[in-house]
C-alpha cells in the first residue's frame, strides 16, 4: 500500500469550481440494496448539480465514490474489496483519480479505521451525511449545471434515461418550503433508544452521533435503475429489536417522510417517464407512525394512506412497496391494495424464521401458527396475493427441530418467491453474544435445504402460469442470453424475483425496453416462466 504522501491532490480543489476549469469527472460504485442504491443516487444528483460530470469508467474518474454495505461480513469484505480495486485508480498507484471517498454504511460502523487502514481514502461520507458528498468532493461552492452529460453511473448505459433524470431533479427552488417534514418519534423507537438499542459503544472507530438524514422532494437525484421503474425511500432508520440486526446502529431511529415529498417525488419521476414506482424503507409498515397526526385525517399517517395517496397519480402504471413488518399488516392496508388496480397485489414480509423459539431470541415474536393466520386474511383479503420472504438459516440455538419447523412452515405456506440467507454474527448484534452457535457446514446444509424446497413448491407453481395472460414491463435483453429477451410482471418485483424470458415477439419487429405489453407465458421452469408477446 503506499504512503500518504503521495496521494497528495493536484491541482488544487479549489479549482474544480472555477467556471473556466473542466468539470471533474466523478465515478461511482454501489453496493448493497436498494436502499443504498437511493443513497447513491442522491449523491450523484448533489455532485452532478455541484458541477461534477459523472462517469461510469473508474479509469477516467478525477474522483471516485464507492458507497458501501455492511449489514453482513461478506458484505463488509465485498465494500473493502472495491475499495482496495478503487485504490488502484488513484494517481499514487498510476491512475487517473486524484481521490477517492468511501460512503455509505462501513462509514458508520469503522468511521475512524477507514482511513487509518487504506490511508488511500481522502474522505467519508456517512449514511446521515450525504449533502457533505460535494465538500468531500471538493465542490462546496455551487458550479456551473448542465442537464445534457451523458453520464452513466454503475455498471449498465442508461444515458437517455439519466440525462432525463437530471433534468427531472431540476425543480424551483421556491418548492422546497412548501414541504415540512414534521417528524417526532415512534414511543417504541424511544424506549429501545433509553434501552442502548441504537448504541455503538462495542464498535471502535464509530462516531457516537446517530444519522439523522432524510432526503427530499427537492434533493438531487439521478436514477440509475432501468428505464420506466423507481424505487422512492419512503422513510429511513429502524426501531425494531431483531437481535440478529445491526441495522438501527447504521441507520439510526426510524423517520417517515411526509406524504407530499413523497407524492411530489412520484409526480416527478412519473413526469419524466417512470411508470412503476416501488416504494422501499427498512420496515415500509410503520410508516407514519413518527410523523405528528394528520389534521384532516385526525390521526397519523399510514402505509395505506401513503398509498392511497400515490395510486391515483395520472401515468402510475405499477406501484408496490417491500419489506413489511408481520404483525404491522393491517386489514386497512389489505384493502387498500385490493381497491387499487395499479397497486400490485404483493406483500414482501421478510419473517426470518417460524419456529417459536428462535423468533423469541431473534427478538421478533411470533409462531408458525400465526404466521399461517396472517397469510390467510391477506389470501383472503387480496385474491392472487404473490408472497414473497426471507428466512435466516443457522441462528445461534436454531435445532434440528426448530429447522424442521421452518420446512414444514415453508410447504404449508406455499410462497411465490423465498430468499434464504445464513446467519452471520455481527459484532454489535445482541445474537453475536448468543451460546450455541451453529457451525458453518450445518448452516450452509440447512440453507440448500430450504432452497431446495422451495424450488420445487416455486415449479410447480411456476407450471400453473402456462397460458396466462400478462401485462409485462420489457427490460431488455436477457441477462443470461443475446438470444431470449426479458421482462417482469406485476407478480416481480426488480432485481429479487423471478425473470419473465422472451423468446417471440409476436407482432412485433421489435421491443422498446421500458414498454409495457401484453404477453402470454408459453413455459415454465423452476423460478422463471417464458412468454409470447401478443400485443
Ligand atoms: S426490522 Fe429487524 S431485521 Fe429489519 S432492519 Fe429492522 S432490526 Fe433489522
Amino acid at each position: 500500500m503506499s504512503s500518504p504522501s503521495a496521494l497528495e491532490i493536484q491541482p488544487p480543489e479549489e479549482s474544480w469550481n472555477t467556471p473556466e476549469a473542466a468539470r471533474p469527472k466523478v465515478g461511482f460504485v454501489s453496493l448493497g440494496c436498494p436502499k443504498n442504491l437511493v443513497d447513491s443516487e442522491v449523491m450523484m444528483g448533489l455532485l452532478h448539480r455541484g458541477g461534477a460530470e459523472l462517469t461510469p469508467r473508474a479509469e477516467d474518474a478525477e474522483i471516485l465514490v464507492v458507497n458501501t454495505c455492511s449489514f453482513i461480513d461478506s458484505a463488509k469484505q465485498e465494500s473493502v474489496d472495491t475499495i482496495l480495486e478503487m485504490v488502484e485508480h488513484k494517481i499514487a498507484n498510476g491512475g487517473r483519480a486524484k481521490k477517492l471517498i468511501v460512503a455509505g454504511c462501513l462509514v458508520e460502523r469503522y468511521r475512524d479505521e477507514i482511513q487509518k487502514n487504506i490511508p488511500q481514502v481522502d474522505a467519508v461520507v456517512g449514511t446521515g451525511e450525504l449533502e457533505s458528498i460535494l465538500e468531500a468532493a471538493g465542490l462546496s461552492r455551487p458550479a456551473a449545471t448542465e442537464t445534457n452529460s451523458p453520464f452513466n453511473i454503475l455498471t449498465t448505459a442508461q444515458i437517455e434515461r439519466h440525462a432525463s433524470s437530471v433534468n427531472q431533479h431540476s425543480r424551483p427552488e421556491n418548492d422546497s418550503a412548501q414541504i415540512i417534514n414534521e417528524t417526532t418519534s415512534r414511543p417504541e423507537g424511544d424506549a429501545r433508544e433509553a434501552a442502548g438499542r441504537f448504541s455503538r459503544e462495542a464498535w471502535d472507530g464509530a462516531q457516537t452521533a446517530l444519522p439523522t438524514y432524510l432526503y427530499t422532494a427537492e434533493t438531487p437525484r439521478i436514477l440509475t435503475t432501468p428505464r420506466a421503474s423507481a424505487y422512492i425511500k419512503i422513510a429511513e432508520g429502524c426501531d425494531h429489536p431483531c437481535s440478529f440486526c445491526i441495522i438501527p446502529q447504521l441507520r439510526g431511529k426510524f423517520r417517515s417522510r411526509p406524504i407530499a415529498s413523497i407524492v411530489a417525488e412520484a409526480q416527478h419521476l412519473i413526469a419524466q417517464g417512470v411508470r412503476e414506482i416501488t416504494l422501499i424503507g427498512q420496515d415500509t409498515t410503520c410508516y407514519g407512525e413518527d410523523l405528528a397526526p394528520d389534521a384532516e385525517l385526525g390521526r397519523r399517517a399510514e402505509l395505506g394512506d401513503l398509498l392511497e395517496a400515490l395510486a391515483p397519480l395520472p401515468g402510475l402504471k405499477w406501484l408496490r412497496f417491500l419489506y413489511a413488518y408481520p404483525n404491522k399488516i393491517t386489514t386497512r392496508l389489505l384493502e387498500t391494495i385490493a381497491r387499487h388496480d395499479n397497486i400490485a397485489k404483493y406483500l414482501d414480509v421478510p419473517l426470518q424464521h417460524a419456529s417459536a423459539n428462535v423468533l423469541r431470541r431473534m427478538k421478533r415474536g411470533g409462531t408458525a401458527d400465526r404466521f399461517l393466520q396472517i397469510i390467510d386474511k391477506a389470501r383472503s383479503i387480496v385474491p392472487s396475493l404473490v408472497l414473497r420472504t426471507s428466512f435466516i438459516v443457522g441462528f445461534p440455538g436454531e435445532t434440528d427441530e426448530d429447522f424442521a419447523e421452518l420446512c414444514k412452515f415453508v410447504e404449508a405456506a406455499k410462497f411465490d418467491w423465498l430468499g434464504v440467507f445464513s446467519y452471520s454474527d455481527e459484532e454489535g448484534a445482541q445474537a453475536f453474544t448468543h451460546e450455541h452457535k451453529i457451525p458453518k457446514r450445518t448452516i450452509e446444509s440447512r440453507r440448500r435445504k430450504l432452497m431446495k424446497l422451495q424450488q420445487k413448491i416455486s415449479a410447480k407453481a411456476k407450471k400453473q402460469w402456462i397460458g396466462r395472460e400478462v401485462e409485462l414491463l420489457v427490460e431488455g435483453e436477457s441477462e443470461e442470453t443475446e438470444l431470449l429477451w426479458q421482462g417482469r410482471a406485476l407478480d416481480h418485483a426488480p432485481e429479487i424475483d423471478g425473470k419473465v424470458l422472451i423468446n417471440d415477439f409476436g407482432p412485433h419487429e421489435e421491443l422498446v425496453p421500458g414498454t409495457f405489453y401484453r404477453a402470454e407465458i408459453t413455459e415454465s421452469h423452476d423460478y422463471d416462466v417464458v412468454a409470447r408477446i401478443i400485443e
